[in-house]
């Protein structure tokens, strides 16, 4: 069995769905387990409903909806077969109005919010599911909640890895033996007690990861719009290149600082069986993408110890001074304590003796977070900030890195460094507004291009 997981561009509209069949056609012998996200932009049109809910604007709400079922409307036109879905995606979208109505003029609950955006992929599988069939490729329309078993935490759940194990096993494996193919959805699930949830944006590719693990699969593809994973973001430098092939903790670190292509978490369900994840181009699929595993080998982009180079934008940086902290036992578990407490994710983290600077994405929880560590020293905040991370299996065994890091980076201002412990990755902070300047730059040092 292989899983095969379609991005939001690679299920965007007709066009894209008919060469997704030929895709799943091609894989037919692999017995694939087909994954899709919502077409491209609907998961941000279904959370943009709450602007018009809280401003108790009825007219706006219905005009929003009948946009997204005339989008959905407009793609099956070039699709065979697609009849019945649109009713079914056109009657939800009447259901969900009716859930949204009592929530008018006031802001949406987190557990809302997550039964809003699971309509995208709700709504896209089963147009994928109807064109296939209408294709003449047999497949079977499976509701994944009722496998992907999360905990409540509304809109960044976490799944139950045993649960969705055993239901992938009795619920997906028959089907597919049995000659269909299941085509199912990413980034959404649901309690023990059937309430929806989500995985967090972009989590298609770690549902397609979840259901590979639990199925055995020989390979997880993740089909989306770029030849794979490249040596940087090819919207802010053009000319960069695809990787062949990379490690599982190269792709994890890459995806953690910024690279889209794939959701952080995606190897973690891999690593122990090592699973290989293949990214591949839906709109030329005959290219080999990258393929990511534990074993690959050392390869080198010319003589470049770095793999890819990463950046994340919308970052807090928060600065501890603490005075006591000279011999105190306990400040840094204090510390962290503050941010377990608020459930705070810190991406990177510098410690010197008297102080200690780390990075948040999220800001929602900043002011109870600030007030908390004030207690513990001065704290001050900047804003406006970017992660970038250099990445590469071979910065481990190549001495001075560092020196000819810096000074790609110039002028840029670099306020706060890190090394990862697994030694794979250097990550530093800049001002957002020099974020592609430096990826530029540093592009232009370890590959050559910009
Ligand atoms: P999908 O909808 O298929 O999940 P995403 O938009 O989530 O696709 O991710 C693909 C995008 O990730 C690409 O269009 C590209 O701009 C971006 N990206 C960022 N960093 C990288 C990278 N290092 N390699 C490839 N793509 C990257
Ligand atoms: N549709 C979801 C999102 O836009 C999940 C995904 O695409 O992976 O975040
Ligand atoms: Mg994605």
């Amino acid at each position: 069995m292989i899983v095969a997981k379609f991005g939001g561009t690679s299920v965007g509209d007709a066009p894209a769905i008919g060469r997704l069949i030929e895709i799943v056609r091609s894989r037919r012998e692999d017995d694939p387990v087909v994954v899709v996200s919502a077409m491209a932009g609907v998961t941000d049109a279904l959370l943009g409903l709450e602007r018009p809910v809280h401003a108790g604007d009825a007219a706006t709400l219905d005009a929003a909806l009948a946009r997204l079922v005339t989008r959905h409307q407009e793609t099956m036109q070039g699709l065979p077969g697609t009849g019945a879905a649109l009713l079914a995606i056109a009657e939800d979208a009447a259901a969900l109005r009716t859930e949204l109505l009592p929530a008018l003029g006031r802001r949406l609950r987190p557990q809302e919010l997550d039964a809003v955006a699971s309509r995208g992929e709700l709504w896209s599988s089963r147009l994928v599911a109807a064109a296939l069939e209408g294709a003449g490729v047999a497949a079977t329309w499976i509701d994944v909640r009722s496998v992907m078993v999360t905990d409540d935490r509304f809109t960044r759940a976490t799944p139950d890895a045993r649960a969705v194990v055993e239901r992938a096993r009795t619920c997906l494996r028959p089907l597919s033996e049995s000659g269909r193919i299941p085509v199912t959805q990413g980034f959404i699930g649901a309690t023990a007690d059937g309430i929806p949830t989500t995985l967090g944006r972009g989590g298609s590719d770690f549902t397609a990861a979840l259901l590979g693990a639990a199925l055995d699969a020989t390979r997880v593809e993740i089909w989306t719009d770029v030849n794979g994973l490249m040596t940087a973001d090819p919207r802010i430098v053009p000319s960069a290149r695809t990787l062949a092939e990379a490690s599982y903790e190269e792709a994890a670190e890459l995806a953690t600082f910024g690279a889209k292509v794939l959701h952080p978490a995606t190897a973690q369900p891999l690593v122990r069986a090592g699973i290989p994840i293949v990214v591949l181009n839906s709109t030329q699929p005959e290219r080999p993408g990258t393929t990511i595993e534990p074993s690959a080998i050392l390869e080198r982009m010319g003589d470049s110890p770095v793999r890819s180079i990463s950046w994340k934008r919308g970052i807090t940086v928060i600065n501890i001074r603490a005075p006591r902290m000279l011999g105190a036992f306990g400040f840094l578990r204090a510390l962290f304590e503050v941010f377990e407490r608020h459930e705070v994710v810190v991406d990177v983290l510098a410690s010197s003796e008297v102080s200690v600077s780390l990075t948040i994405e999220q800001r929602s929880h900043l002011g109870a977070v600030m007030r908390d560590l004030a207690e513990l020293g001065e704290v001050s905040v900047d804003h406006g900030r970017a992660v970038v991370a250099v990445v590469g299996i071979g910065l481990r065994h190549t001495p001075g890195l560092a020196a000819r890091l810096f000074r790609a980076v110039q002028p840029a201002n670099v306020e706060v460094i890190s090394q990862g412990a697994s030694a794979i990755n250097m990550t530093f902070v800049v001002r957002e507004e020099d974020g592609p300047g430096v990826v530029q730059r540093l592009h232009l040092e370890f590959f050559g291009t910009c």
